[in-house]
C-alpha cells in the first residue's frame, strides 16, 4: 500500500475561494473546532481573484431606497422565478452585513465623497447596488478573507486536488487527493465537509472561467448520491473579449456598462434599445447575450462576430479610475485604448447557476455531513444569476455553510470511520491511468467535449442538437474510459487533466439532460424550438440522481412563496422604484 499522509479535522472545507475561505474563518471563529482548508491553486489565487465588478447588497449608500424587498424582487425576477424563495430571502437581508463585516476587516472599497461604501449600477439591479473595489472587487474581498484565515487556527493545504469524497455508510467521512507538485497521497478525514469547490465553465471552448473550474465537487458530490439540480442553467456573459483569439472568452466586466459603457451594432445602431427599451445596456444578462447573438445572427455583428461596445464618450481619467484592470488588460491583450475608442465583444460562458442542491438555511445537501456553498450550490439564482450576486452569494452562504458545518460536526457523538476498502480503491483507479501510457490522450478529449458543448449545447439550444451533443459526449465517456499518461506522477498536468475531463464529461452529460427535459426557453436556457417561458414548466426545478443506470431526473415543484414575499414579486416595478419612477436619478441618501 502506498504511504499516505493522514490528517483528521472537524471541518473540512473543500475550495480556498470566496465561499471556502469564508466557510473556514466561520467554523474556527468560536475555537475548539479543527478546521482545514483545502485548493487546487495557491492560496490567494483561487478564481474568485478574478471577479472584478463588485458584490451587491442594498446598503443604500448610493440609492437611498434600496431595501432588501428591492433586492429580492431583483433577484427573483431576474432567476424567472425558478430560485428557491427563501435562500434568496436569507441572501438579500444578510448582504449588506457580510459586506459591512468585510471592511470591518480590512476590505478597501471605493468611497463616495462622504466616506461610504460606493455602489454602482449592474444589469437587472433597480439600484446602484455593487460594492466595489475599482474592477478588483474578487482580489481584495480574497484578500481580506484570506488574511482573517491565516490569523485563525486553520490549516491550509495548497496545490492539492480532491478525487473522491469518503463515506461511512451514507454520510461523508473525508477525502481523498493528491498533491499536484510531486503526486503523494492525501487522507483527509472529517466530521464535516463544506463543498466550496466552484463552477465548471471549462465545459465550453469560450469561457472565462480559470483553469480550476472542472466542476470537481459537484462530480465528487453527485457520485456519493447528492441531489443536483437545474444543470441546464447555464449563464453566458454578454461580454467576453473577442480578439486576439488567443485571448477569446476573457471577461470584459459588466462595470463597463455600469460605469456608462454602450453596445453598437457595425450600423451603428444601439440595439439594446429594441430588446430591452427600459433598461438598455443595463438588461439582464441572458437578456443582453441573447440580443447580441441575434444581431451577429441578423448579419449585423463586428468583423469578429460580435458587438461594440463603447465608453470612450467618458473621461480618461474617469476610465482609468474605475475601471483601470479593463484600461490595461485590453490595452495589453488588444491592443485597444478603451478611452479612445469602442472594441468588439460577445457572449462568455461564465457562470452556473445549477448545481449541488442546498438547504435555504444550513446549506446542507441531501448528503449527511456534506454542506455545499458558493459557485458550487443551486438555489439563489434560479435560471439566470444577477451580476455581483455572486461574491454576496460566497460571503453569506460561505458563513452560514461554516456554522452548519461546525455545529454537525460538534454534534457527532463518535467520528465517523473510513474503511480501507475505500481508500485502497481510489489509490488504485488515480494510478490507473499510468498503466495505459499509450491510450487516450485527455486533452484531446477536452477539446473534443468542449467542441460538442459549444455547438450543441451553448446559448441557442434545440432537441436535435441537444441529442446530437449528448451522443457526442456518451461517446467521449467511453473513450474516456481509457485515457492513460505517460512518464510519472512529480509535475504531471496530464495526469490531472484525466480527473478534470471525468469530471466534466458528467457534468456536460447532466446539462445536456436537462437542457433536454426543459421544453421552454426560460433566463440562461435558450430553446430555439421552445422559445416562450410556459409557465407550466415554471413550477419545477429538475433535480439529477445518481444511479446504477444511469442520471435519473425527476421534476420537483419550486417551493412556493409565503403570501407577504409573493406580493414583493408581484409589484409592477420594484420596492422604492415606484418613487423614482422614469427616472434613473434616484435621491440620494439622507444624512
Ligand atoms: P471559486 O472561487 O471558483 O473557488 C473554488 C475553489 O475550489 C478553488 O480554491 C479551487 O482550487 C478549489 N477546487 C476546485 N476543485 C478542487 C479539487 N478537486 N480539489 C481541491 N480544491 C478544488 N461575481 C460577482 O458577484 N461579481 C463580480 O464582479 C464577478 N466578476 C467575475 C469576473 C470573472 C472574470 C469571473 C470568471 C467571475 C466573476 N464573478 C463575479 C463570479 C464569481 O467570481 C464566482 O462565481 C465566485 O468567485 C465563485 O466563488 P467560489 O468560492 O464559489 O468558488
Amino acid at each position: 500500500m502506498e504511504t499516505m499522509e493522514t490528517h483528521a479535522f472537524d471541518v473540512l472545507v473543500l475550495g480556498s475561494g470566496g465561499a471556502g475561505l469564508r466557510a473556514a474563518v466561520e467554523a474556527a471563529s468560536e475555537g475548539g473546532v479543527s478546521v482545514a482548508i483545502v485548493g487546487k491553486s495557491l492560496l490567494g489565487k483561487a478564481h474568485t481573484v478574478m471577479a472584478e465588478g463588485g458584490a451587491a447588497a442594498s446598503i443604500g449608500n448610493v440609492d437611498a431606497p434600496d431595501s432588501w424587498q428591492t433586492h429580492f424582487y431583483d433577484t427573483m425576477k431576474s432567476g424567472h422565478y425558478i430560485n428557491n424563495y427563501r435562500t434568496v430571502e436569507v441572501f438579500a437581508k444578510e448582504a449588506p452585513a457580510r459586506v459591512l463585516e468585510l471592511e470591518q476587516w480590512g476590505a478597501v472599497f471605493d468611497r463616495t465623497p462622504e466616506g461610504r461604501i460606493m455602489q454602482r449600477a449592474f444589469g437587472g439591479h433597480s439600484f446602484r447596488r455593487l460594492a466595489h473595489i475599482g474592477d478588483r472587487t474578487g482580489m481584495e474581498l480574497l484578500r481580506t478573507l484570506q488574511y482573517k484565515a491565516i490569523s485563525m487556527d486553520i490549516k491550509v493545504f495548497q496545490e492539492v486536488t480532491i478525487t473522491r469524497l469518503l463515506m461511512d455508510g451514507s454520510r461523508v467521512a473525508g477525502a481523498m487527493g493528491y498533491y499536484r507538485a510531486d503526486g503523494h497521497f492525501i487522507l483527509l478525514k472529517a466530521k464535516a465537509i463544506v463543498l466550496a469547490t466552484g463552477g465548471w465553465g471549462k465545459v465550453y471552448k469560450v469561457t472565462s472561467n480559470s483553469w480550476e473550474s472542472t466542476g470537481d465537487g459537484a462530480a465528487m458530490a453527485y457520485r456519493i448520491g447528492a441531489d443536483l439540480k437545474d444543470m441546464e442553467m447555464v449563464q453566458f456573459h454578454p461580454t467576453g473579449m473577442v480578439w486576439p483569439p488567443g485571448v477569446a472568452g476573457l471577461l470584459v466586466t459588466e462595470g463597463v456598462r455600469g460605469e456608462g459603457g454602450l453596445l453598437y451594432n457595425s450600423e451603428k445602431e444601439r440595439f439594446m434599445k429594441r430588446y430591452d427599451p427600459e433598461r438598455q445596456e443595463l438588461s439582464t444578462r441572458d437578456v443582453v447575450a441573447r440580443s447580441i447573438f441575434k444581431e451577429v445572427q441578423a448579419g449585423r455583428g463586428t468583423p469578429h462576430g460580435g458587438a461594440w461596445l463603447d465608453i470612450s464618450h467618458k473621461k480618461a481619467d474617469f476610465i482609468k479610475q474605475k475601471l483601470p484592470g479593463m484600461y490595461e488588460q485590453i490595452l495589453t491583450l488588444g491592443d485597444i485604448d478603451i478611452t479612445k475608442q469602442p472594441f468588439e465583444v460577445a457572449p462568455t460562458c461564465h457562470y452556473q447557476m445549477g448545481g449541488v442542491q442546498a438547504h435555504a438555511e444550513t446549506c446542507a445537501t441531501t448528503v449527511p455531513g456534506l454542506f455545499a456553498a458558493g459557485e458550487v450550490a443551486c438555489g439563489l439564482h434560479g435560471a439566470n444569476r444577477l451580476g455581483g450576486n455572486s461574491l454576496a452569494d460566497i460571503l453569506v452562504f460561505g458563513r452560514r455553510a461554516g456554522i452548519a458545518a461546525r455545529d454537525y460536526a460538534t454534534s457527532l457523538k463518535k467520528a465517523p470511520e473510513i474503511d480501507d476498502t475505500q481508500v485502497e480503491a481510489e489509490v488504485a483507479r488515480i494510478l490507473e491511468p499510468f498503466n495505459r501510457p499509450d491510450g487516450e490522450n485527455p486533452y484531446a478529449i477536452h477539446q473534443e467535449l468542449q467542441e460538442a458543448m459549444s455547438t450543441h449545447a451553448a446559448i441557442v439550444r434545440s432537441e436535435d442538437d441537444l441529442k446530437v451533443g449528448l451522443n457526442k459526449i456518451l461517446s467521449l465517456k467511453e473513450r474516456a474510459k481509457r485515457m492513460g499518461i505517460k512518464g510519472g506522477r512529480v509535475y504531471n498536468p496530464g495526469w490531472h487533466a484525466v480527473f478534470d475531463v471525468e469530471n466534466m464529461l458528467l457534468l456536460s452529460e447532466l446539462i445536456v439532460r436537462g437542457a433536454l427535459e426543459r421544453k421552454e426557453s426560460r433566463g440562461g436556457h435558450w430553446r430555439s424550438d421552445y422559445p416562450d417561458e410556459l409557465p407550466e414548466m415554471g413550477k419545477w426545478n429538475f433535480v439529477h440522481q445518481y444511479s446504477e443506470d444511469g442520471d435519473r431526473i425527476t421534476r420537483v415543484p419550486v417551493p412556493e412563496m409565503p403570501p407577504e414575499l409573493a406580493e414583493i414579486c408581484a409589484r409592477p416595478v420594484a420596492p422604492g422604484r415606484e418613487k423614482v419612477a422614469g427616472s434613473s436619478q434616484v435621491p440620494p441618501r439622507k444624512e
